[in-house]
């Protein structure tokens, strides 16, 4: 059994095609930008948040994740089995980190690999490289976040040390051929000249270099810190104009970086 918050189904921007994107419930980090602030406990949770609309000062229960059977999801990723094959897509699995549940990430990746279908583990590098190795031979692409190379402001930003990421980065390399690398854009924190440059450096040092995807900030999820009630700490960051996107787009560029932006 596995904890999952939520399974999009026909997604069109979690990878090639049209996928199904399940996401595992669980983070050793706790990025100030999350997106999915949810998943961050790896435990089922219960939130009593305010009725929409209602002004009487009701609360409705809300429950976010569920313990699920590998046979349930791959019961579910077989219905839209058409939509994979016609499209080229396949099964992304994110979070969360879904490194945080080995077992069951493992078990979930040999199924849909028995299904013949395409498969992509989204991870923020942080997990034990024995849990990477026990999985890369069912994952067809990583897609693998860098958030900063300075250690202390990653410590500070993300509430842990990136020597294990690298390292991790590093032996992946090694190993796996189709890695991709996302580079969340935050304001002033990882979209600063310095940081874009210390990252051309540091992935410069890879042959053949590999494609980098840079991820706009998107402030949407601002309403599920409200929602939840979680502390929102960057609730006064601005997106990035199209003339800062090219300048960061420029910097990696330098380090012959193959520099995409995601929507
Ligand atoms: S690594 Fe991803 S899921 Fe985890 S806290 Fe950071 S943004 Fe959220």
């Amino acid at each position: 059994m596995g904890v999952i918050f939520d399974i999009k189904k026909f997604a069109v921007h979690d990878g090639d095609g049209i996928r199904t994107t399940i996401f595992l419930k669980g983070c050793p980090l706790n990025c100030w930008w999350c997106h999915n602030p949810e998943s961050r406990n790896p435990e089922i949770e219960e939130f009593h948040i305010p009725q929409s609309g209602n002004h009487s000062g009701e609360f409705k229960r809300v429950t976010i994740g569920r313990s699920v059977k590998v046979s349930d999801l791959l019961r579910e990723i077989e219905k839209d089995i058409i939509f994979y094959d016609t499209s080229g897509g396949g099964v992304t699995i994110s979070g969360g980190e879904p490194l945080m549940q080995p077992r069951f990430l493992k078990e979930l990746l040999q199924g849909i690999k028995e299904m013949d279908l395409h498969t992509i583990v989204d991870t923020s590098g942080y997990a034990q490289w024995k849990h990477f190795e026990a999985i890369v031979p069912y994952t067809d692409t990583f897609f693998y976040d860098i958030k900063v190379i300075d250690c202390d402001t990653h410590v500070t930003h993300t509430g842990v040390p990136n020597d294990l990421i690298l390292e991790n980065l590093e032996k992946l390399m090694d190993v796996h051929q189709d890695i991709r690398i996302r580079i969340p854009l935050i304001p002033d924190v990882t979209d600063t000249e310095k940081n874009l440059h210390d990252i051309g450096q540091y992935l410069s040092q890879f042959k053949p270099l590999r494609r980098v995807y840079l991820i706009p900030f998107n402030p949407l999820a601002k309403a599920k810190y409200q929602r939840f009630g979680y502390p929102d700490k960057v609730k006064d960051f601005q997106v990035q104009s199209p003339e800062k996107l090219k300048e960061c787009t420029d910097i990696l560029s330098t380090y012959n970086l193959n520099v995409f932006i995601e929507n």
